[in-house]
């Protein structure tokens, strides 16, 4: 396995501290990765500011190419980034093979052709005797810090639409899961020119924080925690760069009375506890309908007990651990604390696993009121609320007053009511009797504190390129 950072085209050893990446099925020691240094970090922004001297003139066709190679590559050894994936994360590897790298592999894809169909107004003589054009350029030297739950997936949202408008690239994954980048940048040295995409490794305040305030990067893009979103938005003030933040999440899930119950089941099981509930978009905080309340607490509770869970070697897990002993830690005195009060029941799950790995059980909540910390605070891991509504209104209400504002979802079989809920929830996005489902042509992304850049779709190109205006006398 290589471990070594990649500035200006050239592999280079950390010079910083090692990091321990440790394998959360087991809490065994992976491997020590060197972090980059200070040093290495103004190298990797020399080296991207060279490269887009060139690279930003390159045409949307030159740069479709080689993204698209980079999909066939990352096509054909799926197999070697899932086996990594799911060892630094103790993903079910069959989820991470099947589910997470065809989306990664399409998501270059998408902005392979995305790229060359970028749009704008029309040309001509808004003044008399004057032409008028918009161009759309690329914004520079990017810096774009990856989260750890879906470590290649977030990467490729962030580098895809970032290379495909024209940017040289800094990439920093989460220090706990820099595998699959470090695969990554075998096949990006093969592909791409020195400089254009760059990894550095390490922590956040030690290689996050000089990388974002670095005066020669032009934006920084995040995908992380609310905390950090606010640190990004500070150290992008010294020089006034542009940043896109995708934040947490706290989904509200509003089910009406009159909906499918084992739709709501089957969909919550899937989509609350994905990749252990470690996901900005979870199915989390169920308000549910006075007639079904009772009946969707104990159909779910049944049906997330049947849930397996183990590590990558366990057949058909369909859950794996949490991402380490401090995620674990944290999920727990969540659950303690809701446990601790009266109106609440944890019906099933509510403890660690057993054996060193950093297992959760999958677990429901029943009883939660609104103002309890369960229902507004992000708890990142395999847990799910449920809430008694008495009227629509409310529900709509409760789902509103949060910090949050990335994903909601709604179930009815009146459609009327679905559409009039969806246009009143504040969600970045709204799924109508389902959960969690993306395409790459359509944008993820999130309102209030869950920060305003648009990932996937044409709408994260026009994130990552400004709009000029040229005109010409005649
Ligand atoms: P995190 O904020 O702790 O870390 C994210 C990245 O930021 C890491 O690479 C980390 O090293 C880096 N970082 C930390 N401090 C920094 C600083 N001061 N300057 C620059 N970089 C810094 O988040 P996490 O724990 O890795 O991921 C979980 C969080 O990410 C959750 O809150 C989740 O909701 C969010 N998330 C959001 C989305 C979305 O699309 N909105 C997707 C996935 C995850």
């Amino acid at each position: 396995m290589q471990t070594k950072l990649f500035i200006g085209g050239e592999f280079v050893t950390g010079e910083a501290a090692d990091e321990d990446i440790l394998n959360p099925a087991t809490g065994a020691l992976i491997a020590k990765i060197p972090s980059a240094s200070k040093a290495q970090i103004d190298q990797a922004v020399a080296a991207a500011a060279r490269a887009f001297l060139s690279w930003g003139r390159t045409t949307p066709g030159e740069r479709s190419g080689l993204l698209l190679k980079l999909a066939d590559r990352i096509e054909a050894e799926a197999e070697e980034f899932a086996k990594l994936e799911s060892l630094n994360c103790g993903k079910p590897y069959a989820r991470v093979l099947e589910d997470e790298i065809p989306a990664v592999v399409d998501c270059f894809r998408f902005f392979a052709g995305a790229a060359r169909c970028m749009s704008g107004s029309a040309a001509g003589e808004y003044l008399a005797g004057f032409t008028s054009m918009i161009r759309r350029d690329p914004v520079g030297v990017v810096a774009s810090i990856a989260p750890w739950n879906y470590p290649l997936m977030m990467a490729a949202w962030k580098i895809a639409p970032a290379l495909g408008a024209g940017n040289v690239v800094i990439l920093k994954p989460s220090e706990q899961t820099p595998l699959t980048a470090l695969k990554l940048a075998e096949i990006m040295a093969e592909l791409f020119p020195a400089g254009v995409w760059n990894l550095v490794l390490g922590r956040g305040d030690t290689v996050g924080a000089p990388l974002v305030s670095h005066p020669g990067v032009h934006m920084s893009s995040l995908t992380g925690d609310i905390a950090t979103g606010r640190k990004v938005l500070e150290a992008a003030t010294g020089t006034l760069k542009r940043t896109h933040l995708e934040l947490g999440g706290k989904a509200p899930v509003i089910v009406f009375d009159d909906a499918d119950i084992e739709s709501v089941v089957e969909g919550v099981r899937t989509f609350g506890y994905y990749n252990a509930g470690q996901d900005c978009t979870a199915a989390c905080r169920i308000y549910a309908g006075p007639k079904v309340y009772d009946r969707l607490a104990a159909d779910l509770t049944s049906a997330v007990s049947s849930i397996k869970f183990g590590g990558p070697d366990v057949e058909d897990a369909e859950l794996g651990p949490v991402i380490s002993e401090r995620q674990r830690a944290r999920v727990s005195s969540f659950v303690e604390r809701a446990r601790a009060q009266k109106h609440i029941e944890v019906t099933t799950g509510g403890k660690p696993g057993a054996g060193n790995g950093f297992f959760y059980e999958p677990t429901v909540i029943v009883g939660a009121k609104q103002e309890d910390e369960i229902v507004q605070r992000e708890v990142f891991g395999p847990v799910v609320s449920i809430t008694r509504f008495s009227d629509p209104d409310e529900a709509v209400r409760w789902a509103n007053d949060s910090q949050y504002g990335l994903a909601s979802s709604v179930w009815t079989k009146d459609i009327s009511r679905a559409m009039e809920t969806a246009a009143r929830l504040q969600y970045g996005c709204t799924w109508v009797n389902t959960h969690f489902m993306l395409a790459n042509e359509m944008p993820h992304g999130g309102m209030k504190s869950s920060g305003y850049g648009k990932d996937l779709s044409a709408y994260a190109l026009e994130d990552y390129s400004v709009v000029r205006h040229v005109m010409v006398k005649f």
